[in-house]
Protein backbone atom coordinates (compact mmCIF):
# COMPACT_ATOMS: atom_id res chain seq x y z
CA UNK A 1 0.00 0.00 0.00
CA UNK A 2 1.39 3.52 -0.49
CA UNK A 3 2.21 5.79 2.00
CA UNK A 4 0.14 8.73 1.43
CA UNK A 5 -2.78 7.05 0.30
CA UNK A 6 -5.42 6.90 3.00
CA UNK A 7 -7.87 4.73 1.28
CA UNK A 8 -7.99 1.36 0.26
CA UNK A 9 -10.59 0.56 -3.21
CA UNK A 10 -12.41 -2.38 -3.09
CA UNK A 11 -13.66 -4.85 -0.30
CA UNK A 12 -11.64 -5.80 2.50
CA UNK A 13 -11.33 -9.51 3.04
CA UNK A 14 -12.23 -9.92 6.76
CA UNK A 15 -11.08 -13.54 6.66
CA UNK A 16 -11.05 -14.42 10.47
CA UNK A 17 -13.71 -16.73 12.04
CA UNK A 18 -15.82 -13.52 13.55
CA UNK A 19 -16.34 -11.27 13.38
CA UNK A 20 -17.55 -11.66 9.74
CA UNK A 21 -18.61 -9.06 6.48
CA UNK A 22 -21.89 -7.92 7.21
CA UNK A 23 -24.23 -8.13 3.82
CA UNK A 24 -25.26 -4.95 2.77
CA UNK A 25 -29.15 -6.22 2.66
CA UNK A 26 -28.57 -6.32 6.43
CA UNK A 27 -26.91 -2.98 6.86
CA UNK A 28 -30.08 -1.44 4.71
CA UNK A 29 -32.26 -3.22 7.34
CA UNK A 30 -30.75 -1.66 10.60
CA UNK A 31 -30.63 1.80 8.76
CA UNK A 32 -33.60 2.68 10.59
CA UNK A 33 -34.43 5.55 13.22
CA UNK A 34 -34.87 4.31 16.34
CA UNK A 35 -38.20 3.66 17.27
CA UNK A 36 -39.59 3.71 21.20
CA UNK A 37 -38.96 0.47 22.61
CA UNK A 38 -42.22 0.85 24.64
CA UNK A 39 -44.11 1.36 21.76
CA UNK A 40 -46.42 -1.21 19.79
CA UNK A 41 -44.13 -0.54 16.83
CA UNK A 42 -41.23 -2.35 18.62
CA UNK A 43 -43.40 -5.28 20.00
CA UNK A 44 -44.28 -6.52 16.61
CA UNK A 45 -40.42 -6.37 15.82
CA UNK A 46 -39.72 -8.62 19.40
CA UNK A 47 -42.04 -10.87 18.73
CA UNK A 48 -41.02 -11.56 14.93
CA UNK A 49 -37.35 -11.67 15.85
CA UNK A 50 -38.31 -13.76 19.55
CA UNK A 51 -40.44 -16.15 17.29
CA UNK A 52 -37.68 -16.32 14.34
CA UNK A 53 -34.44 -16.99 16.14
CA UNK A 54 -36.08 -20.20 17.69
CA UNK A 55 -35.95 -21.38 14.07
CA UNK A 56 -32.36 -21.14 13.47
CA UNK A 57 -31.59 -22.93 16.95
CA UNK A 58 -34.30 -25.47 16.74
CA UNK A 59 -35.37 -24.68 19.78
CA UNK A 60 -39.10 -24.81 21.05
CA UNK A 61 -38.98 -23.40 23.80
CA UNK A 62 -37.40 -19.54 25.08
CA UNK A 63 -34.59 -17.98 23.62
CA UNK A 64 -33.46 -15.03 25.11
CA UNK A 65 -31.82 -11.92 23.30
CA UNK A 66 -28.95 -10.07 25.23
CA UNK A 67 -27.44 -6.65 23.70
CA UNK A 68 -24.14 -8.10 24.76
CA UNK A 69 -21.20 -10.36 23.23
CA UNK A 70 -21.52 -13.78 23.30
CA UNK A 71 -19.01 -13.69 26.35
CA UNK A 72 -22.06 -12.19 28.54
CA UNK A 73 -24.46 -15.13 27.18
CA UNK A 74 -21.60 -17.78 28.58
CA UNK A 75 -22.00 -15.64 32.08
CA UNK A 76 -25.84 -16.11 31.60
CA UNK A 77 -26.11 -19.53 30.85
CA UNK A 78 -23.94 -20.35 34.22
CA UNK A 79 -25.34 -17.52 36.38
CA UNK A 80 -29.03 -18.38 35.60
CA UNK A 81 -28.33 -22.35 36.53
CA UNK A 82 -25.80 -22.48 39.06
CA UNK A 83 -25.51 -21.92 42.80
CA UNK A 84 -22.07 -21.07 44.51
CA UNK A 85 -19.74 -24.06 44.75
CA UNK A 86 -21.55 -25.53 42.11
CA UNK A 87 -19.12 -28.34 39.97
CA UNK A 88 -19.12 -28.23 36.50
CA UNK A 89 -17.49 -30.84 33.88
CA UNK A 90 -15.84 -28.64 31.25
CA UNK A 91 -13.64 -29.77 28.29
CA UNK A 92 -10.62 -27.84 27.16
CA UNK A 93 -11.08 -28.33 23.78
CA UNK A 94 -9.10 -24.83 23.09
CA UNK A 95 -8.83 -21.08 23.89
CA UNK A 96 -12.89 -20.49 24.25
CA UNK A 97 -13.21 -23.48 26.38
CA UNK A 98 -10.57 -22.33 28.71
CA UNK A 99 -11.89 -18.57 28.78
CA UNK A 100 -15.29 -20.55 29.67
CA UNK A 101 -13.82 -22.08 32.26
CA UNK A 102 -12.13 -19.25 33.56
CA UNK A 103 -14.77 -17.36 33.81
CA UNK A 104 -16.65 -20.45 36.05
CA UNK A 105 -14.35 -19.62 38.34
CA UNK A 106 -14.76 -15.92 38.53
CA UNK A 107 -18.66 -15.89 39.17
CA UNK A 108 -17.85 -18.73 41.69
CA UNK A 109 -18.36 -21.81 39.95
CA UNK A 110 -16.24 -25.14 40.67
CA UNK A 111 -14.96 -26.57 37.00
CA UNK A 112 -13.04 -29.39 35.94
CA UNK A 113 -11.43 -29.53 33.07
CA UNK A 114 -11.02 -32.70 30.81
CA UNK A 115 -7.30 -31.66 29.24
CA UNK A 116 -6.67 -32.16 25.39
CA UNK A 117 -4.17 -31.29 23.01
CA UNK A 118 -6.40 -28.65 20.81
CA UNK A 119 -6.31 -30.92 18.37
CA UNK A 120 -9.72 -32.25 18.32
CA UNK A 121 -13.57 -31.97 19.78
CA UNK A 122 -14.55 -33.21 22.97
CA UNK A 123 -14.53 -36.90 23.84
CA UNK A 124 -17.73 -38.33 24.87
CA UNK A 125 -16.14 -41.38 25.95
CA UNK A 126 -14.09 -39.29 28.40
CA UNK A 127 -17.38 -37.67 29.21
CA UNK A 128 -18.96 -40.56 30.08
CA UNK A 129 -16.42 -41.95 31.78
CA UNK A 130 -16.02 -38.86 34.01
CA UNK A 131 -19.97 -38.79 35.14
CA UNK A 132 -20.20 -42.69 35.99
CA UNK A 133 -17.55 -42.19 38.49
CA UNK A 134 -20.02 -39.34 39.83
CA UNK A 135 -21.85 -41.22 41.95
CA UNK A 136 -23.43 -38.73 44.04
CA UNK A 137 -24.10 -36.64 41.08
CA UNK A 138 -22.17 -33.24 42.32
CA UNK A 139 -21.75 -32.11 38.58
CA UNK A 140 -24.36 -30.54 37.74
CA UNK A 141 -23.47 -29.31 34.12
CA UNK A 142 -21.56 -30.61 30.96
CA UNK A 143 -20.53 -27.57 29.19
CA UNK A 144 -18.62 -27.69 25.79
CA UNK A 145 -17.65 -25.91 22.73
CA UNK A 146 -19.44 -27.06 19.57
CA UNK A 147 -16.96 -25.66 17.25
CA UNK A 148 -13.88 -24.33 19.02
CA UNK A 149 -12.89 -21.01 17.15
CA UNK A 150 -9.43 -21.23 17.74
CA UNK A 151 -8.70 -24.58 16.44
CA UNK A 152 -11.24 -25.25 13.96
CA UNK A 153 -12.22 -28.49 15.67
CA UNK A 154 -15.93 -29.26 15.70
CA UNK A 155 -17.20 -31.64 19.00
CA UNK A 156 -20.25 -33.65 17.90
CA UNK A 157 -23.11 -32.38 20.23
CA UNK A 158 -25.33 -35.74 19.44
CA UNK A 159 -22.54 -37.90 20.92
CA UNK A 160 -21.89 -36.25 23.82
CA UNK A 161 -26.22 -36.29 24.97
CA UNK A 162 -25.23 -39.99 24.30
CA UNK A 163 -22.67 -40.02 26.61
CA UNK A 164 -24.37 -38.55 29.12
CA UNK A 165 -27.86 -40.53 28.36
CA UNK A 166 -25.46 -43.70 28.81
CA UNK A 167 -24.21 -42.66 31.58
CA UNK A 168 -27.21 -41.75 33.54
CA UNK A 169 -26.88 -38.30 34.65
CA UNK A 170 -28.68 -35.66 35.63
CA UNK A 171 -26.54 -32.67 34.26
CA UNK A 172 -27.37 -30.36 32.56
CA UNK A 173 -25.97 -30.15 28.96
CA UNK A 174 -24.91 -26.34 28.14
CA UNK A 175 -22.81 -26.17 24.72
CA UNK A 176 -21.32 -22.29 22.66
CA UNK A 177 -22.90 -22.29 19.21
CA UNK A 178 -21.01 -18.99 19.12
CA UNK A 179 -18.99 -19.73 16.17
CA UNK A 180 -21.17 -22.36 14.33
CA UNK A 181 -24.78 -21.02 14.51
CA UNK A 182 -25.90 -20.49 11.44
CA UNK A 183 -22.76 -22.40 9.69
CA UNK A 184 -22.80 -25.73 10.77
CA UNK A 185 -25.45 -27.97 11.59
CA UNK A 186 -27.43 -27.43 15.55
CA UNK A 187 -30.47 -28.73 16.59
CA UNK A 188 -30.95 -27.98 20.68
CA UNK A 189 -34.48 -29.80 21.31
CA UNK A 190 -33.44 -32.59 19.24
CA UNK A 191 -30.00 -33.63 21.06
CA UNK A 192 -31.32 -32.65 24.27
CA UNK A 193 -29.20 -29.18 24.65
CA UNK A 194 -30.24 -27.43 27.71
CA UNK A 195 -28.59 -24.14 27.35
CA UNK A 196 -27.13 -23.19 23.76
CA UNK A 197 -25.10 -19.69 24.00
CA UNK A 198 -25.11 -17.85 20.35
CA UNK A 199 -23.52 -15.09 19.74
CA UNK A 200 -24.04 -12.03 16.46
CA UNK A 201 -21.50 -11.78 14.86
CA UNK A 202 -19.89 -15.31 13.11
CA UNK A 203 -22.23 -17.07 11.15
CA UNK A 204 -25.54 -14.92 11.76
CA UNK A 205 -23.79 -12.31 9.72
CA UNK A 206 -24.59 -9.33 12.09
CA UNK A 207 -22.25 -6.98 13.85
CA UNK A 208 -21.33 -7.50 17.22
CA UNK A 209 -23.65 -6.76 19.75
CA UNK A 210 -25.97 -9.31 20.46
CA UNK A 211 -26.26 -12.84 22.23
CA UNK A 212 -28.61 -15.50 23.15
CA UNK A 213 -29.44 -18.39 25.29
CA UNK A 214 -31.41 -21.01 23.83
CA UNK A 215 -33.90 -22.99 27.04
CA UNK A 216 -34.67 -26.40 27.92
CA UNK A 217 -37.96 -26.72 29.85
CA UNK A 218 -34.90 -28.54 32.80
CA UNK A 219 -33.06 -25.50 32.39
CA UNK A 220 -35.97 -23.49 33.34
CA UNK A 221 -37.29 -25.65 35.97
CA UNK A 222 -33.62 -25.72 37.67
CA UNK A 223 -33.07 -21.97 37.29
CA UNK A 224 -36.10 -21.40 39.80
CA UNK A 225 -33.48 -22.81 42.10
CA UNK A 226 -29.95 -21.61 41.00
CA UNK A 227 -28.43 -19.07 43.69
CA UNK A 228 -26.04 -17.38 41.76
CA UNK A 229 -26.40 -13.74 42.17
CA UNK A 230 -27.68 -12.65 38.81
CA UNK A 231 -29.82 -9.57 37.91
CA UNK A 232 -29.12 -8.34 34.15
CA UNK A 233 -28.61 -11.91 33.36
CA UNK A 234 -31.68 -12.94 35.22
CA UNK A 235 -34.29 -15.14 32.31
CA UNK A 236 -37.44 -14.56 34.47
CA UNK A 237 -37.45 -10.86 33.97
CA UNK A 238 -37.04 -11.17 30.10
CA UNK A 239 -39.35 -14.11 29.78
CA UNK A 240 -41.93 -12.31 31.15
CA UNK A 241 -41.20 -9.04 29.14
CA UNK A 242 -40.75 -11.23 26.08
CA UNK A 243 -44.54 -12.76 26.11
CA UNK A 244 -45.16 -9.16 24.09
CA UNK A 245 -41.86 -8.65 22.20
CA UNK A 246 -40.53 -6.55 25.09
CA UNK A 247 -37.40 -6.58 27.12
CA UNK A 248 -37.28 -5.24 30.70
CA UNK A 249 -33.94 -2.71 29.49
CA UNK A 250 -33.67 -0.60 26.90
CA UNK A 251 -32.71 -3.52 23.99
CA UNK A 252 -30.27 -3.20 20.72
CA UNK A 253 -33.38 -1.97 18.72
CA UNK A 254 -31.39 -1.90 15.34
CA UNK A 255 -29.75 -4.91 15.70
CA UNK A 256 -32.93 -6.36 16.07
CA UNK A 257 -34.02 -5.14 12.69
CA UNK A 258 -30.71 -6.30 11.63
CA UNK A 259 -31.45 -9.82 13.15
CA UNK A 260 -35.03 -10.11 11.92
CA UNK A 261 -33.16 -9.68 8.06
CA UNK A 262 -30.47 -12.42 8.89
CA UNK A 263 -33.15 -14.74 10.02
CA UNK A 264 -35.02 -13.50 6.93
CA UNK A 265 -31.48 -14.68 4.53
CA UNK A 266 -31.12 -17.40 6.21
CA UNK A 267 -34.63 -19.21 5.34
CA UNK A 268 -34.27 -17.95 2.19
CA UNK A 269 -31.20 -19.66 1.30
CA UNK A 270 -32.59 -22.54 3.34
CA UNK A 271 -30.38 -23.48 6.37
CA UNK A 272 -29.28 -27.02 4.38
CA UNK A 273 -27.75 -25.02 1.93
CA UNK A 274 -26.35 -22.61 4.58
CA UNK A 275 -24.27 -25.88 6.02
CA UNK A 276 -23.68 -27.61 2.26
CA UNK A 277 -22.15 -24.15 1.30
CA UNK A 278 -19.78 -23.76 4.65
CA UNK A 279 -19.11 -27.12 4.05
CA UNK A 280 -17.85 -26.65 0.28
CA UNK A 281 -15.92 -24.27 1.23
CA UNK A 282 -14.01 -25.60 4.72
CA UNK A 283 -13.22 -28.83 2.09
CA UNK A 284 -11.75 -26.20 -0.69
CA UNK A 285 -9.85 -24.59 2.17
CA UNK A 286 -8.45 -27.82 3.39
CA UNK A 287 -7.29 -28.89 -0.02
CA UNK A 288 -5.75 -25.86 -0.80
CA UNK A 289 -3.84 -26.47 2.49
CA UNK A 290 -2.97 -29.63 1.47
CA UNK A 291 -1.65 -28.49 -1.86
CA UNK A 292 0.62 -25.72 0.12
CA UNK A 293 2.24 -28.51 2.25
CA UNK A 294 0.60 -27.11 5.53
CA UNK A 295 -0.74 -29.13 8.26
CA UNK A 296 -4.18 -28.71 9.33
CA UNK A 297 -4.41 -28.04 13.12
CA UNK A 298 -7.34 -30.37 13.45
CA UNK A 299 -6.20 -33.96 14.01
CA UNK A 300 -9.89 -35.49 13.58
CA UNK A 301 -11.37 -35.55 9.76
CA UNK A 302 -14.71 -36.38 11.69
CA UNK A 303 -14.15 -32.85 13.72
CA UNK A 304 -13.30 -30.71 10.72
CA UNK A 305 -14.86 -27.49 11.03
CA UNK A 306 -16.95 -25.77 8.36
CA UNK A 307 -16.43 -22.49 9.99
CA UNK A 308 -13.09 -22.24 9.87
CA UNK A 309 -9.41 -23.84 9.48
CA UNK A 310 -6.44 -23.29 11.13
CA UNK A 311 -3.04 -24.01 9.66
CA UNK A 312 0.63 -24.57 11.30
CA UNK A 313 3.54 -23.13 9.87
CA UNK A 314 6.19 -25.02 9.10
CA UNK A 315 8.81 -24.49 12.10
CA UNK A 316 10.60 -21.86 12.85
CA UNK A 317 8.42 -19.83 10.73
CA UNK A 318 5.89 -17.06 13.32
CA UNK A 319 2.38 -16.91 11.94
CA UNK A 320 1.98 -13.12 12.88
CA UNK A 321 4.59 -12.39 10.93
CA UNK A 322 3.02 -13.82 7.77
CA UNK A 323 -0.49 -12.73 8.80
CA UNK A 324 0.53 -9.18 8.62
CA UNK A 325 2.61 -9.21 5.08
CA UNK A 326 -1.02 -11.01 3.70
CA UNK A 327 -2.75 -7.92 5.46
CA UNK A 328 -0.53 -5.04 4.19
CA UNK A 329 0.08 -6.34 0.50
CA UNK A 330 -3.55 -7.90 -0.34
CA UNK A 331 -5.79 -6.54 2.54
CA UNK A 332 -6.77 -9.74 3.75
CA UNK A 333 -7.44 -10.37 7.57
CA UNK A 334 -6.71 -13.69 8.60
CA UNK A 335 -6.73 -15.01 12.60
CA UNK A 336 -4.22 -15.39 14.25
CA UNK A 337 -3.36 -18.17 16.91
CA UNK A 338 -4.70 -17.70 20.45
CA UNK A 339 -2.71 -18.32 23.68
CA UNK A 340 -0.98 -21.78 23.27
CA UNK A 341 -1.19 -22.16 19.64
CA UNK A 342 0.11 -18.38 19.41
CA UNK A 343 2.71 -17.65 16.37
CA UNK A 344 2.74 -21.06 15.57
CA UNK A 345 -1.00 -20.97 13.84
CA UNK A 346 -3.10 -19.15 11.75
CA UNK A 347 -6.68 -19.16 10.88
CA UNK A 348 -8.37 -19.02 7.54
CA UNK A 349 -12.68 -17.59 8.58
CA UNK A 350 -14.93 -19.43 5.76
CA UNK A 351 -18.07 -18.51 7.65
CA UNK A 352 -20.67 -16.25 7.57
CA UNK A 353 -21.64 -14.48 3.60
CA UNK A 354 -19.21 -16.11 1.54
CA UNK A 355 -19.38 -17.55 -1.77
CA UNK A 356 -16.65 -19.91 -3.68
CA UNK A 357 -14.97 -16.62 -5.66
CA UNK A 358 -15.15 -14.40 -1.82
CA UNK A 359 -13.21 -18.41 -0.88
CA UNK A 360 -10.75 -18.32 -4.09
CA UNK A 361 -9.70 -14.85 -3.31
CA UNK A 362 -9.17 -14.96 0.34
CA UNK A 363 -7.10 -18.17 -0.42
CA UNK A 364 -4.90 -16.08 -3.48
CA UNK A 365 -4.21 -14.21 -0.47
CA UNK A 366 -3.00 -16.71 1.23
CA UNK A 367 -1.18 -17.96 -1.15
CA UNK A 368 1.06 -14.55 -2.01
CA UNK A 369 1.37 -13.74 1.27
CA UNK A 370 3.81 -17.23 1.91
CA UNK A 371 5.33 -16.66 -0.93
CA UNK A 372 6.23 -12.25 0.06
CA UNK A 373 6.73 -13.65 3.90
CA UNK A 374 9.13 -16.51 2.64
CA UNK A 375 7.25 -19.07 4.49
CA UNK A 376 8.56 -22.38 2.51
CA UNK A 377 5.35 -23.83 0.85
CA UNK A 378 4.52 -25.66 -2.70
CA UNK A 379 2.36 -23.48 -5.06
CA UNK A 380 -1.24 -24.91 -6.13
CA UNK A 381 -3.53 -23.86 -3.28
CA UNK A 382 -5.65 -21.98 -5.06
CA UNK A 383 -5.67 -24.35 -8.23
CA UNK A 384 -6.28 -27.40 -6.00
CA UNK A 385 -9.86 -25.04 -4.56
CA UNK A 386 -10.64 -23.81 -7.99
CA UNK A 387 -10.13 -27.33 -9.65
CA UNK A 388 -13.01 -28.72 -6.22
CA UNK A 389 -15.43 -25.50 -7.09
CA UNK A 390 -15.77 -26.16 -10.24
CA UNK A 391 -16.07 -30.18 -10.33
CA UNK A 392 -18.39 -30.13 -7.31
CA UNK A 393 -21.92 -29.13 -7.48
CA UNK A 394 -23.32 -26.52 -5.82
CA UNK A 395 -26.25 -27.55 -3.84
CA UNK A 396 -27.61 -23.79 -3.43
CA UNK A 397 -27.77 -23.43 -7.10
CA UNK A 398 -29.41 -26.99 -7.96
CA UNK A 399 -31.58 -26.47 -4.95
CA UNK A 400 -32.74 -22.83 -6.52
CA UNK A 401 -33.19 -23.96 -10.60
C1 LIG B 1 -16.17 -15.50 19.48
C2 LIG B 1 -16.38 -16.60 20.47
C3 LIG B 1 -16.63 -16.34 21.83
C4 LIG B 1 -16.57 -14.97 22.42
O1 LIG B 1 -17.58 -14.17 21.99
P1 LIG B 1 -17.49 -12.57 22.21
O2 LIG B 1 -18.63 -12.09 21.37
O3 LIG B 1 -16.15 -12.14 21.75
O4 LIG B 1 -17.70 -12.32 23.66
C5 LIG B 1 -16.90 -17.42 22.65
N1 LIG B 1 -16.92 -18.68 22.18
C6 LIG B 1 -16.66 -18.96 20.89
C7 LIG B 1 -16.68 -20.38 20.45
C8 LIG B 1 -16.38 -17.93 20.00
O5 LIG B 1 -16.11 -18.22 18.72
Amino acid sequence: MSQNSSRTAGRHFLQIPGPTPVPDRILRAMDMPVIDHRGPEFGKLGRRVLDGIKTIFKCAGPVIIYPASGTGAWEAALANTMSPGDKVLMYETGHFASLWKAMAVKIGIDPEFIASDWRAGADPAKIEARLREDKTREIKAVCVVHNETSTGCVTLIGEVRRAIDAAGHPALLMVDTISSLGSIDYRHDEWGVDVTVGGSQKGLMLPPGLSFNALSDKALSIAKSAKLPKSYWGWDEMIANNKNGFFPYTPATNMLYALGEAIDMLHEEGLENVFARHDRHAEATRRAARAWGLEILCREPRHYSSSLTALLMPAGHDADAFRKTALEHFDVSLGTGLSKVAGKVFRIGHLGDTNDLTIVGALAGVEMGLALAGVPHRKGGVQAAMDYFAGAASPARAAAE
